[in-house]
């Protein structure tokens, strides 16, 4: 793809937002556009940063490209604390075992990253201790992120070429642009882009009930500026609205887990629709020149956004890149 001068950047989750305010540094036009869709994945995210203890989530060939995501992340949190916002970064995330079998194994997936511990006698069975990893509050972040680049309210309902332009039909009027990037999440479907939804409930809770994102069970626990996200439930649809099934489901989890919290208030309940590939797709879009999709992060999209970010300046930058994931014909 040639230098471009103006970009619409559609969708304003973590994806889109990290990729607009990049092309921005470089010094192009950008315009970042939201429908508002309820279900966005990022603001329902828990925000664990965790290259390494999500290793089985991944894809194999994506799974050093995590770890370097992880080291972006870090320049853009120093960019985050000059700018003098706190985006609730918290270091180290925790594995802990509820059995002595379940011990055993995480000891075996430890690798270099991580140290096994049974000091924390709330985890008898010891847990397995990531300093590298984190966590941070990605409402935050897009806070952070729409300081510096701001999100025009609009639903683009169809893209098409018209000579070396891309026009957008939107909720707001025609727009054009020298190239666009779709990094509309789940919904990139309307765009050609096979994703499914895996949708994801969780609740946040009054009170910081945890000092570190900690695993334990079928679920985790994530400290979140005076409150404790838990997240997060797994369920293949489309629809958007928070049910009490969920919502019993992660209450009894935090009982199981924090029998001593059985009468703390939930200030939320989110719900979002992950984007779901076999593996994220960062690739020229396939029939419409000048276009580049950025979807199908699933479960790491927060932790994958800044190696995402940087692999779409990459193939801005070059005549014919190699993609990254998924191809669609
Ligand atoms: C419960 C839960 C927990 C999670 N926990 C973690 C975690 O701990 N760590 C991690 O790394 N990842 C986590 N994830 C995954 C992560 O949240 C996602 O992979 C990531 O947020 C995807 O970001 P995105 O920008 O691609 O999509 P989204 O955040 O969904 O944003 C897409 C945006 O596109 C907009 N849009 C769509 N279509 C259009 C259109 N036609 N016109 C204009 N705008 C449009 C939508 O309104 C939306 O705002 C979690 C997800 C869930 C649901």
């Amino acid at each position: 793809m040639k230098t471009e001068k103006h970009v619409m950047v559609v969708g304003a989750g973590i994806v889109g937002s990290m990729i607009a305010v990049q092309l921005l540094d470089l010094g192009w036009q950008v315009t970042l556009l939201d429908a508002g869709f309820a279900g966005q994945a990022t603001r329902a995210s828990g925000g664990m940063l965790a290259p390494t203890s999500e290793a089985h989530s991944l894809p194999v060939s994506w799974r050093e490209k995590a770890q370097l995501s992880l080291q972006l992340w870090k320049t853009w949190l120093e960019r985050f604390e000059r700018m003098g916002l706190d985006v609730g970064y918290i270091s180290s995330l925790a594995h802990a075992a509820t059995h002595l079998q379940e011990a055993e194994q995480f000891k075996s997936n430890l690798q270099s990253a991580g140290q096994w511990t049974e000091d924390n006698p709330e985890h008898p069975h010891g847990m397995a201790f990531y300093s590298e990893e984190g966590s941070l509050d990605p409402v935050q972040v897009l806070r952070a992120l729409h300081a510096l680049v701001p999100v025009t309210q609009a639903e683009v309902k169809r893209l098409w070429e018209d000579g070396h332009t891309i026009k957008a039909d939107t909720s707001s009027g025609e727009l054009q642009a020298d190239g666009a990037v779709l990094a509309c999440g789940a919904w990139s479907n309307r765009f050609g882009i096979p994703v499914q939804s895996r949708q994801g409930q969780a609740l946040l809770l009054e009170g910081e009930h945890v000092d570190h994102a900690t695993y334990k069970g079928r679920g985790y626990m994530v400290p979140r500026q005076g409150a404790t996200y838990v997240g997060a439930t797994e369920i293949d649809t489309w629809d958007t609205t928070p049910t009490h099934g969920a919502r019993s489901t992660l209450l009894a989890y935090v009982q199981q887990h924090k029998p001593d919290l059985q009468e703390v208030r939930v200030l939320d309940h989110k719900v979002g629709l992950r984007p779901l590939l076999p593996e994220p797709m960062i690739a020229p879009h396939p029939s419409l020149q000048n276009v580049l999709v950025a979807t199908g992060h699933h479960r790491n999209g927060i932790l994958l956004a800044p190696v995402t970010a940087q692999r779409v300046m990459q193939l801005f930058m070059q005549e014919s890149p190699p993609s990254y994931g998924v191809t669609v014909h």
